[in-house]
């Protein structure tokens, strides 16, 4: 019997049904939601097993089945968004009819809510790495076939590996594979591949792991999560982006994104400060991206240096924010997203209210 939440009617919780041909199973989830799209499902087939979790507001469907008979590793999931139904479209191995779609693994067609359903992960195959800098790669991940997950702007993954023993999880945020489209990527971006960019520490406990992962290795990568949401995004005329280092990973999705869906947007400013030339992650990108749009500007702040810099010196300061982040009319509607060290993080996000900003214009990214 299903478990319903407590503010619940019956009546509004997801329910599934399925029906078959020869050669396919379709199951049928109703979620009973009209703004259902295909970054709140998450799909997994394994062998005979299909985990399917939908997210419906701050509450999780899950469905898990062990399914009666065997099909085929990829399967089509179909999302009609304003009826919120999802379907879930399996190839029969063998033609035969099947009496039950199988039988209910752990938690099967049950509600709960998000922050209750643990983070699941399948294991990716590491396809390619290739430098960004000289201590950043970029990582292509292949999805399983039967996997269906797609990471929405500003959220993360986590990553996990079991090291002598030990399970480590660390979050990392995926990124497109490229900014610009003239960019010869090495993977295509399409949904069977995961990026992410990713500054290795030599004395770091995770990441020299990946570093020593080689070509055709397995890792686990979880479900997305976030703090970000789309609707931050409504109507705002002026992104301003604040990044440290690696910081700039939950940018860049958020940067394609603004400048290719918002209709509001006048201007994106990137504020992007490093310790040298040399860390500059994207840089051409970045400056490609700047030439092509008009409204995209980006700045770099060297913390550190060499000889020659023509550019902006320092750390984030009030100084350099207060010239920066600037609404283009008086009235404008602003949005400031800031990710880097936890240091200039919290720095910045003071500074910001200091100079008047509230915090439902600062936006920072966080686990
Ligand atoms: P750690 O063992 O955590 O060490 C990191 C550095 O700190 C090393 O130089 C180490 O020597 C030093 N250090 C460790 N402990 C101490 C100590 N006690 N005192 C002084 N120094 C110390 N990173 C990315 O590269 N790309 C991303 O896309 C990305 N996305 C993220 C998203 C989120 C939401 C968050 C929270 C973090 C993200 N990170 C990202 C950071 C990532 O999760 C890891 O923290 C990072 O990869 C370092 O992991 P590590 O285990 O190798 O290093
Ligand atoms: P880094 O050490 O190379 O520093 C980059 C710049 O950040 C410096 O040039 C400086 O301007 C600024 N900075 C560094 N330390 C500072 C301090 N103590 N005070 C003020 N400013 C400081 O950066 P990195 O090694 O690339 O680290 C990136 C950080 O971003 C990591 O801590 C990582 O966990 C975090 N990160 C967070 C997310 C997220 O979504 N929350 C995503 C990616 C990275």
């Amino acid at each position: 019997k299903k478990k319903v939440p407590d503010n619940y009617s019956k009546e509004a919780v997801p329910s599934y049904d399925w029906f078959q041909t020869d050669g396919s199973i379709t199951v049928v989830i109703y979620t009973k939601q009209k703004d259902m799209n295909s970054e709140l499902v998450i799909a997994d087939l394994q062998e005979r097993k299909l985990r399917g979790e939908l997210i419906v507001k701050d509450y999780s469907y899950l469905l898990h089945l062990e399914l009666s008979y065997a099909v085929h590793e990829d399967m089509i999931v179909q999302v009609s968004e304003k009826v919120g139904k999802v379907e879930f479209v399996l190839k029969k191995k063998e033609i035969l009819s099947w009496k039950k779609l199988g039988q209910p693994l752990e938690s099967h067609n049950s509600f709960v809510k998000r922050t209750e359903r643990g983070l699941y992960y399948r294991k990716c195959r590491l396809l390619s790495k290739t430098n960004v800098s000289h201590d950043t790669q970029l990582f292509c991940l292949a999805l399983p076939l039967g996997t269906h997950l797609l990471v929405p702007v500003g959220h993360h993954v986590y990553l996990r590996q079991t090291i002598t023993g030990t399970e480590i999880v660390k979050p990392y945020t995926p990124v497109p594979s490229f900014l610009v489209s003239t960019f010869k990527n090495p993977c295509h971006d399409d949904q069977l591949h995961i990026f992410f960019i990713i500054k290795i520490y030599p004395s770091g406990l995770f990441t020299p792991v990946l570093d020593a992962l080689q070509i055709g290795e397995y890792i686990s990568v979880s479900n997305p999560e976030g703090n970000f949401m789309k609707s931050q995004m409504e109507d705002v005329e002026d992104l301003f982006l604040l990044a440290g280092g690696t910081g700039f990973t939950p940018m860049v999705k958020l940067l394609s994104y603004a400048l290719t869906s918002s209709n509001s947007l006048r201007a994106v400013k990137f504020m992007f400060f490093n310790k040298t030339e040399d860390d500059i992650l994207w840089r051409n990108q970045l400056e490609q991206l700047a030439l092509n749009d008009a409204r995209f500007e980006v700045q770099f702040v060297l913390s550190e240096p060499k000889k020659g810099w023509k550019g902006k010196e320092g750390k984030i300061s009030s100084t350099l924010l207060s010239q920066f982040v600037k609404r283009s009319k008086c009235d404008s509607k602003v949005l400031i997203c800031i990710c880097g060290p936890p240091p200039f993080t919290e720095q910045g996000i003071q500074f910001l209210q200091d100079l008047g900003y509230s915090s439902k214009e600062i936006h920072c990214f966080t686990a």
